[in-house]
């Protein structure tokens, strides 16, 4: 045996075997770091995947807890309505029996002043007593807008002209002073469809609410009030629209209170109040919007089929208006 073969049978196998076993173990080392990589990525994954369940729950639990912070709102606003409504009830009742009690003799002492006044003719005596009777009407109107506001009587129907009866109300009122140098524009179109309703309280909705806008809308101002047939819903819209002092946003929740007026001395306060009920016992609905310094605009929505509860007017022929 030569000395080369003896140094490839001896040191070869001794060279390569390490070489070898460090290429095994490297190999090995290696689909280890791949495995853990995997499995590293893989836990990542799983990681954020429960990251953005947690986000979702959080969300979750925060939209129930502001729904449960709305729902308690609603419920205590709800609470304090009814004690609302519990209180209005109460003072019909009483405000009923004091009307009675007040407005008979006050009926009796009005009949008295103008008898007297018929037999009187020293104009300063006259004055006196024309100034008494003025005072008697206007609480005896008070008395009257307090018991309807109190006791509504349910409407009686018949089928009425939206557009004659909106003529009929504004040539009442046109040549009243408090109209004096303001445009009324009436913009109703005369072919609305016919709907079913009260005629009286419909035409004092119309009164209360065109005297509002008068009484808030300066010389040189303009009231109109227009109406539609709605296309979708089977209602009538109408509108009543001033360029007035508009109302400001801290009145505007209280307007529809009884007895609530900002026209100190001069309002009863029962106008949109009476409107309210009236509109509501036709299952309307009336919405106002409002512009300080600019104007209001009073939104009546009606049904064109009325099913409110109501009585048929037993005359329908005579209430067609
Ligand atoms: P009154 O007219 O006797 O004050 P209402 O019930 O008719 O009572 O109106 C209540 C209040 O609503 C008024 O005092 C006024 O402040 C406000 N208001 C109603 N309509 C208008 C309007 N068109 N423009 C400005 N304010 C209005
Ligand atoms: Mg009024």
């Amino acid at each position: 045996m030569g000395v080369a073969t003896l140094f490839s049978e001896l040191y070869v196998p001794a060279l390569v075997l390490p070489l070898l076993i460090l290429f095994v173990v490297r190999s090995l080392h290696h689909n280890e770091l791949q495995r853990l990589q995997k499995e590293l990525e893989h836990s990542q994954n799983f990681g954020r995947q429960r990251e953005r369940e947690r986000d979702l729950a959080q969300e979750e639990l925060f939209r129930r807890l502001y729904e449960e912070r709305e729902l308690n709102k609603e419920k205590l606003q709800f609470q304090a309505q009814l004690a609302e409504y519990e209180k209005y009830a109460a003072l019909a009742q009483l405000a009923l029996g004091a009307a009675h009690e007040i407005n008979n003799p006050l009926l009796g002492m009005l009949s008295h002043l103008e008898l007297e006044l018929k037999d009187t003719h020293d104009p300063e005596r006259r004055q006196e007593i024309e100034q008494c009777i003025a005072g008697a009407r206007r609480i005896s109107s008070t008395l009257r807008g307090l018991v309807d506001y109190a006791r509504p009587t349910p409407p009686v129907l018949s089928r009425i002209s939206l557009s004659r009866l909106i003529a009929d109300t504004l040539i009442l009122i046109e040549h009243q002073p408090m109209l004096r140098n303001k445009l009324l524009c009436n913009r109703v179109p005369s072919d609305l469809p016919h709907i079913r309703a009260d005629a009286n309280q419909l035409s004092q909705v119309f009164m209360n609410l065109l005297l509002n806008a008068a009484e808030a809308t300066p010389e040189g101002g303009t009231i109109s009030i227009s109406a539609n047939q709605l296309t979708f819903v089977d209602n009538i819209e109408i509108r009543i629209t001033d360029t007035g002092s508009g109302i400001p946003p801290d009145v505007l929740p209280h307007i529809f209170k009884p007895f609530f007026t900002t026209k100190r001395g001069k309002g009863t306060g029962l106008g949109l109040s009476i409107s309210h009920a009236y509109i509501r016992s036709h299952n309307g609905e009336i919405r106002v919007d409002s512009v300080v310094n600019h104007g209001t605009t009073v939104t009546i929505t009606l049904p064109l089929h009325t099913n409110a509860n109501a009585e048929e007017s037993k005359d329908e022929s005579q209430m067609v208006v």
